[in-house]
């Protein structure tokens, strides 16, 4: 049984259907891409990022129109601020996201990304989405992680942040999962190389890491996370 290490991408960027999901495919790699519905570049390349699901990858729900809570002080203000969102209104539209992938990809299964790692509604502090995610998704990534987990996944899964890292700090990380039968590490990023968004992954180092992560196959499995849920089983 190999650990695992589920590569997560997130807000359907082009250089995720351009490049990434191919080298991944090259190097017998699955990963998962967060794109919220309403997205451009999923509209517009609609038949690409189709390509991208066909080849194994998993297209993960990011809501439609990515709400984040209005953090005061914070330089980003969401367009659409989940403090006026609703228990219907976010059930809504985390389904009406789950219709629209799959009309991309066919699949009827699929993991939730928080945008912004929020999971609440309504006024501050905010209300628990809890039980519209659980009747969606099997598993959801929120949070952050700095090391390696083993047995079972967590329903709310934390990631390990790959915005502006080194492959050797990603690597070292991974490698603490060595020997350990039931491990896995959630990883996360968004843009990957310069320009493709404020945070992302140096495109020499995601290189450098997904080659790593190809020559560790034979204990180490780089897979989505819906995969991983389903091979770790997730904690209720
Ligand atoms: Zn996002």
């Amino acid at each position: 049984m190999s650990a695992l290490l589920c590569l997560t991408y997130d807000d359907a960027l082009p250089v995720h259907r351009e490049l990434v999901a191919p080298a991944l495919a090259a190097r017998g790699l699955r990963g998962t891409f967060y794109a919220p519905a309403a997205a451009g570049d999923l509209h517009q390349a609609v038949d690409a990022w189709r390509a991208v699901a066909a080849a194994g990858h998993e297209l993960g729900n990011h809501t439609c129109w990515h709400p984040c809570r209005l953090r005061p002080g914070s330089a980003y203000v969401p367009a659409y601020q989940l403090q006026d969102y609703t228990h219907r209104r976010i059930r809504d539209e985390l389904r009406l996201a789950n219709q629209v992938l799959t009309l991309v990809d066919g699949q009827t299964q699929r993991s939730y990304a928080a945008t912004c790692h929020d999971t609440t509604i309504g006024p501050d502090p905010g209300a628990s989405f809890f039980a519209e995610m659980a009747e969606l998704f099997p598993i959801v990534r929120a949070g952050h992680a700095q090391a390696p987990s083993a047995g079972p996944m967590p329903f709310i899964t934390p990631a390990f942040s790959a915005d502006r890292r080194s492959a050797a700090e990603v690597i070292a990380a991974a490698e603490q999962m060595r020997g350990v039968a039931d491990a896995w590490l959630v990883v996360l990023m968004h843009g990957v190389g310069e320009g493709t968004h404020n945070h992302h992954m140096a495109a020499e180092e995601h290189a450098r890491l997904i080659d790593w992560l190809a020559e560790q196959s034979g204990w180490l499995a780089g897979v989505t996370l819906c995969e991983a849920a389903r091979r770790r089983g997730v904690q209720a």
